[in-house]
């Protein structure tokens, strides 16, 4: 077994995470989740360039709530890690002056977790204990399992896991138990996931039944994986525009015209605008423009747009 200090220049990473990004704590999923999805699609491409020849299998990923063991889990069966990659990009946080940093921008957690990959650490936000299980697609590649308790020292060891992929367990602390209820991960995972280029399940389908509804045995998938506004505007009818629409906005009339937008200079930008047919001023809709990067949803308050 290995045991270290996780590389941080500042004394101790974790109360600086806790306490200022606490806020917004809830974008720990996203970045976990964002990540599975990373590892999922970095191995589809090297299947594609033919570097990695067996079988793909299931690529969903998997969010699950155990109320019971107070854990929430993300598991997905992407390139996986080996013992040098968890030591190369898990213990080493190459981060200088982070308090310095987190303090400066203590308002904006997105922009520090974005910024600084800082975001499997967000799990730490909300956790007591963070495990990691994992392993990785090389030919002949050991499982590996992580483990940390929210001080800066973890324990590192080879494990049984015949799954390639890795899985990701969060021990919920006493404050934020709210993440065990399945309903608020599944307002979580519609946030930010709704749209994820790979499907995404937690929880299962419900029907109704003698009065009340209850779990099938049908995985519930969060995303739809191809949103229109990654689709060519020649292979889109005007029902699927409006559709795609209704979707977002439930209950509302058809929009009066709408823009596909498709930019490649000076950044890379796809969308659509909505133009609603506006009936009050107190619309709450007005001038929302909701932003996604890589289809994981960013913000819906634009400034100024
Ligand atoms: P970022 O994703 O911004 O690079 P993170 O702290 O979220 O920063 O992750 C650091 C690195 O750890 C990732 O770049 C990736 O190499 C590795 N990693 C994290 N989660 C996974 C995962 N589920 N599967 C494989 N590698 C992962």
């Amino acid at each position: 077994m290995q045991k270290g200090q996780i590389g941080v220049t500042t004394e101790n990473i974790f109360p600086v995470i806790k306490k200022f990004l606490y806020s917004d704590n809830e974008i720990f999923l996203r970045e976990l989740v964002a990540n599975a999805i990373d590892a999922t699609q970095k191995l589809k491409t090297l299947a594609s360039f033919g570097e990695f020849k067996g079988e793909l299998g299931d690529m969903r990923v998997e969010v699950k709530v155990d109320k019971d063991a107070g854990t929430l889990t993300v598991t997905d069966h992407g390139i996986g890690m080996t013992a040098d990659d968890v030591n190369k990009y898990i213990n080493q946080i190459a981060f200088s002056g982070a308090e310095e940093f987190v303090n400066k921008y203590k308002d904006n957690a997105n922009s520090i977790i974005g910024h600084f990959g800082l975001g499997f650490y967000s799990a730490f936000m909300v956790s007591k204990r963070v495990e990691i299980r994992t392993l990785s697609y090389k030919d002949g590649a050991e499982a590996v399992r992580w483990d940390c308790d929210g001080s800066p020292e973890y324990t590192m060891e080879l494990c049984d896991k015949s799954t390639r992929g890795t899985e990701i367990t969060l021990w919920i602390d006493d404050d934020n138990k709210e993440y065990l209820e399945q309903s608020r991960i599944d307002m979580l995972l519609k946030k930010y996931c709704r749209f994820l280029p790979v499907p995404v399940v937690s929880g299962k389908e419900q029907e109704w039944k003698d009065g009340k509804y209850e779990d099938t045995d049908r995985d519930k998938v969060i995303n739809s994986t191809e949103p229109a506004w990654t689709r060519k505007p020649a292979d889109l009818t005007d029902e699927d525009y409006r559709n795609f629409y209704h979707e977002l906005y439930p209950g509302q009339e058809d929009p009066l015209f709408w823009i596909h937008l498709n930019v490649d200079y000076p950044f890379n930008l796809t969308g659509i605008l909505y133009f609603p047919k506006i009936k009050s001023n107190l619309d709450i809709r007005k001038d929302r423009i909701q932003l996604y990067c890589n289809q994981v949803f960013v913000t819906d308050s634009v400034e100024g747009v």
